[in-house]
């Protein structure tokens, strides 16, 4: 039997924001631009600088889905998002929300069994012109693994991962549920996706909320009820792409960087434009140059340019004055410790622990008081309670 899990009852509609209708956030209105495969043009980037600048906080924030996010915009301003809306960042009103696509970063560019550039875009634009997947959570996700299992570890409703060149794996919430060849990737997923919706449960919004669900998927969309054992959760760390420099497949340079703490200022992106023509935005708050770039202007604008940088490995959630239920300043006191971090490290604000990485790592919790309850997350999710508890 598949794994059965009872699908919560909805109360609410889910409020995953987009450009077109961004969160009221305590610090203004969030807009949430989807970066479908990563993908940011220098064109889509200086939109997003400009915008960011005259109208937002002064910089766009990376994350944990390989998304941008604008915070502190104007209430009563929507035509300050118009600068997106006209450089293509939201190329369908009906379906902005639901374009939640990752992709193997490098694929294409190093290691991989197959290349799945490209697909992210095609899949994109398969969901855009589906009429009922408007219908979708703006949280579903789908993923377009290259083999190597980096966007399959990220928990995506539906996932395509390779096993050859031309073929793969149909994953169901982490289940696999059949073989398609890589020409029939994206049919195959835009039809799954219906058919989660057809199932109708209770409006959930993933996958994992669906008592059987690989297996009605499986006999929707591939004609079959077999399907494998739930994939482990594992700590793929090792196979996302590190900072640093990178060997291509054909012998060239690209380069994976880290914006501190996930933000981009408005000159960073603009400084990205000059440096690539397409950056790809990975869900590890990292950024792909492609072909490479000039690591000491990089470093010099304050980016993480190689691997030993304590930058990479500190992350924090929003915190105050941006997030009405934080107890502290997280984002500051995170910059305080990234000098001397050796352990991957997430601060946050409460216990909700938002954009917490997957994998191993430790969580810093504030307190209402001041200090932060330190935990220890495995690889699993499991936390226990770090040895160090609670630190000022
Ligand atoms: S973890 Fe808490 S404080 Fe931080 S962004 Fe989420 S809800 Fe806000």
């Amino acid at each position: 039997m598949p794994p059965s899990v009872a699908p919560p009852p909805r109360v609410r509609a889910d409020a995953c924001p987009g450009v077109l209708a961004p969160h009221d956030a305590a610090d203004g209105a969030l807009a949430r631009i989807r970066l479908p495969g990563g993908v940011l043009t220098a064109a889509a980037a200086r939109a997003v600088a400009d915008c960011a600048q005259h109208h937002g906080d002064g910089a766009a924030h990376l994350t944990s889905r390989g998304n941008l996010q604008l915070r502190g915009l104007r209430r009563d301003d929507p035509a300050a998002l118009s600068v997106l809306v006209d450089a293509g960042l939201v190329p369908s009103r009906t379906h902005e929300r639901v374009r939640n696509v990752l992709a193997s970063p490098l694929s294409g560019i190093a290691g991989g069994l197959a290349d799945v550039r490209g697909l992210a875009a095609r899949l994109d634009a398969a969901v855009c012109a589906s009429a009922p997947l408007a219908g979708l959570s703006g949280r579903f996700l789908f993923a377009l693994d290259d083999g190597r299992g980096d966007v399959a570890a990220e928990a995506p409703d539906l996932c395509w991962r390779a096993r050859t060149a031309t073929s793969g794996t149909l994953l169901v919430a982490g289940t696999p549920v059949g073989s398609v060849a890589l020409a029939d990737a994206v049919d195959v997923l835009v039809h799954a996706a219906e058919a989660f919706l057809a199932l109708g449960s209770s409006g959930a919004w993933r996958a994992a909320e669906v008592d059987g669900a690989p297996a009605h998927l499986a006999a929707a969309v591939l004609g079959n009820e077999r399907h494998g054992e739930a994939t482990e959760r594992r700590d793929c760390a090792d196979r996302r792409p590190g900072v640093g420099d990178v060997l291509r497949d054909d012998g060239g340079r690209a380069l994976v960087i880290a914006p501190v703490l996930g933000e981009l200022a408005a000159d960073d992106l603009r400084l990205l434009a000059r440096l690539a023509p397409e950056v790809l935005v990975t869900p590890w708050r990292t950024i792909v140059l492609p072909c490479g770039g000039d690591a000491g202007a990089l470093a010099a604008a304050g980016f993480a340019v190689d691997a030993d940088s304590p930058a990479t490995l500190v992350s924090a959630c929003a915190g105050s004055p941006g997030c009405a239920k934080s107890l502290a300043d997280v984002r500051s006191h995170a910059r305080t410790i990234i000098v001397d971090t050796q352990t991957r490290t997430h601060v946050v604000g409460c216990g909700r622990r938002c954009g917490a990485p997957h994998g191993a790592h430790r969580s810093l919790v504030a307190r209402a008081d001041g200090s932060y309850d330190t935990e220890v997350v495995s690889g699993d999710g499991r936390r226990s309670q770090g040895s160090s508890g609670r630190t000022a």
